[in-house]
């Protein structure tokens, strides 16, 4: 079977501003990256809008409304310091939610066997009532609630491999037995959430802290030795990853020391606990990553291994 990537135009027009590193330029680089002959197999697909039903499975319906109602007609709006509204970041917001909903529906669906979907602005900061750190909706958390609610599956594991702790994501977890959050990141760093402390109602959380300058060493030995037993343990139905490719060496935001080759390596492994639990199922979905080139290499290596699973 084959593996379906799910993007839209609209993810472009998230305007940030100048000097953002969230920028636009990020998606530019991925998809032309993707356009290569190795990706001559990739089905692409256009992402549909989220709806209102989908996101409020995740986020509260007034909090839905105050976000999309405080994007602006002309110029720019802010979250916070670092979370920058334009006119064209609703439309992108509710194309990547809605990729990942589709890419649920496509791979439980039996249409393919795994998917990526290639869209900003991410989302694993985003809390079910507070958008922060870059992110609106949490897209991921979103998707996994679509699996739940409308393919009979019912556990679903996320793994987030992105530099930074993907607080949001923990938050739509930890109090549902049937949700497995794990994730490796750079510690201290933004947020500040992640301790290892930090373990789920139902010991349902992992959070894997590496210490700045960690490298493939350390990051192979977490994923091995923390996530992949307890990935085993909760076996989950559907497995989806925040692929976020901040812990990249060239990364300017991040401080670990990860090259193209960890990513495949991690890719990897996370396609064997699939074939193990969940039928092969994955859906991956873009996160972090703010060196253009390396997140294009990244995102290349990540996609090129789904692609022969
Ligand atoms: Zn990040």
């Amino acid at each position: 079977m084959n593996t379906l990537l799910f993007s839209h135009p609209d993810c472009l027009d998230h305007d940030t501003g100048y000097g953002h590193p969230e920028c636009a330029d990020r998606l530019r680089v991925v998809l032309s990256a993707l356009e290569d002959e190795t990706f001559m197999f990739l089905d692409r697909r256009d992402a549909p809008l989220a709806t209102r039903a989908q996101l409020e499975r995740v986020h509260p319906p007034a909090h839905v409304t105050a976000l999309l109602d405080a994007i602006p007609a002309d110029g720019h709006g802010s979250i916070d310091a670092d979370t920058v509204l334009s006119p064209g970041t609703g439309r992108a917001a509710l194309r990547a939610a809605g990729a990942v909903v589709a890419a649920v529906d496509a791979v439980c669906g039996g249409e393919a066997r795994n998917a990526f979907c290639a869209v900003r602005p991410p989302g694993h900061h985003a809390e079910p009532d507070q958008a922060m750190g870059f992110c609106l909706f949490n897209n991921v958390a979103v998707g996994a609630a679509h699996a739940r609610a409308t393919h009979r599956l019912r556990r679903v594991a996320i793994i987030d491999f992105d530099v930074h702790h993907g607080n949001g994501t923990q938050t739509f977890c930890e109090q549902d037995a049937d949700l497995f959050y794990g994730s490796t990141h750079q510690w201290p760093l933004y947020p500040g959430t992640g301790s290892v402390k930090e373990r789920g109602m139902f010991g349902n959380i992992v959070n894997a802290c590496l210490p700045p300058m960690a490298g493939s060493p350390e990051f192979r030995h977490a994923i091995q030795t923390q996530l992949i037993p307890a990935l085993d343990s909760f076996k989950p139905d559907l497995l989806m990853i925040s692929a976020g490719f901040d812990a990249h060496m060239r990364d300017p935001v991040g401080g670990l020391d990860l090259t193209e080759d960890d990513f495949v390596w991690v890719t990897q492994k996370l396609i064997e606990v699939a074939d193990r639990h969940a039928k092969g199922r994955i859906v991956s979905v873009l996160e972090g990553g703010y060196d253009l080139r390396a997140l294009a290499n990244s995102t290349a290596a990540h996609v090129k291994t789904l692609m022969v699973a």
